[in-house]
């Protein structure tokens, strides 16, 4: 199958910087009401963003050259972890609560999960 490469993203739809992303994480963990003690971001190989159980939420500073919005849905998707640890029913319909539009936001990430893929190949 081939991908298409994605389009540049324009920089007025791209977080303004990494304390950006990390105040948004936090403002989303008040909102979601979940206990985030602490947000780090860093380059990381093959994902987007993880969250350890005790709510230590980590995200890949990749996340800074795409469009803001799947950021958000990486940011949500690792907080909703805190209240349900599987991709099930129950996290699906947190998801629907949270980000009615998540799927859409899903599916577009997916594009840019292939680009990142193919530039740690070449590393
Ligand atoms: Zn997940």
């Amino acid at each position: 199958m081939t991908m298409k490469f994605p389009p540049r993203t324009p920089a007025n739809v791209l977080w303004h910087d990494v304390n950006e992303l990390k105040s948004v994480a936090h403002q989303w963990a008040e909102r979601i009401n979940v206990v985030v003690p602490q947000i780090q971001a860093r380059q990381m190989r093959s994902k987007w963003a993880s969250i350890s159980t005790t709510g230590r939420l980590t995200l890949n500073t990749d996340l800074l050259q795409i469009p803001k919005e799947l950021g958000e849905f990486v940011i949500v998707h690792e907080l909703v972890h805190l209240l349900v640890p599987n991709h099930g029913k129950v996290f699906k319909s947190f998801m629907h609560a949270y980000l009615p539009d998540w799927e859409q936001r899903e599916r577009h990430l997916r594009i840019y999960a292939h680009t990142v893929r193919k530039r740690d190949q070449a590393k």
